[in-house]
């Protein structure tokens, strides 16, 4: 079997022990960073850091981007929303850890970026790879009401409090994940459950995103209650 530790595509596997979900672990393996990054940071792509992505973005951490996956929990056939495609890394690894067999890769992943250079760019990366999500140029806040309910939501960005649309379309029993926070050094990661209709929040520790960019933040109807 492919060793995840030696693969190449896994360079932190054994600086990880927080991640001992080997689906999670199998995905990173399988997924090769660099081919998301522009050619001249690639030599960079091996390394446990954020990296610019133009626009003003960045590509996620890896070991963030592995926190945040696993706790989701997901499953070979679930539906997930991803709010913030960027450069479509991340959304490479929920196809990963949602393909089932005879199903289309990414085929129950879908993403929502603001950005259409990103969205645009990410989409070229990720065909090329052999992933199929499906796509979206908007404001990700709104989520992605045709597509849900959804098992797990995974958002990229920073919001000042959780968007009522996204929780809305969270399934029942489903799992959110999202930063949480106005300033760039004042971001909580949350895990928001929906146990019988109600909300319960897991604070999972400090973070640094991007912030999330959307009319609906003018709102303050536009918030869940938590
Ligand atoms: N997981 C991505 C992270 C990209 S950074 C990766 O690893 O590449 C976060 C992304 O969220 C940026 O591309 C930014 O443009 C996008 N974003 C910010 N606000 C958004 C919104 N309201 N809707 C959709 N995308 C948004």
């Amino acid at each position: 079997m492919n060793d995840p530790a030696t693969n190449k595509s896994f360079p932190w596997a054994k600086q990880w022990p927080e991640i001992g979900d080997p689906r999670v672990r199998a995905a990173f393996a399988a997924v090769p960073r660099h081919a998301f990054v522009e050619t001249s940071l690639q030599r960079f792509a091996d390394e446990d850091t954020p990296l610019p992505i133009g626009e003003g973005q960045t590509i996620s951490q890896p070991f963030v981007v592995a926190l945040m996956v696993q706790a989701l929990a997901l499953h070979p056939g679930q539906r997930v929303l991803e709010i913030g495609t960027g450069s479509g890394y991340q959304t490479a690894i929920l196809c990963e850890l949602t393909a089932s067999p005879g199903s289309t890769s990414g085929s129950t992943v879908y993403s929502v970026e603001r950005l259409p250079v990103l969205a645009e760019r990410a989409a070229r990366t990720l065909v090329t790879l052999g992933y199929h999500p499906h796509l979206r140029v908007d404001d990700g806040a709104a989520g992605w009401p045709e597509a849900a309910p959804f098992d797990a939501i995974i958002v990229s960005a920073a919001a000042p409090h959780l968007p009522r649309p996204l929780w809305e379309q969270l399934a029942p029993n489903g799992r959110l994940i999202l930063p949480v926070g106005t300033q760039e050094w004042d971001q909580q990661l949350w895990l928001v459950r929906k146990l019988d209709g109600r909300l319960a929040v897991e604070r999972l520790g400090n973070v640094r995103f991007v912030p999330m960019i959307s009319p609906l933040f003018a709102d303050p109807e536009a918030w869940a209650e938590a």
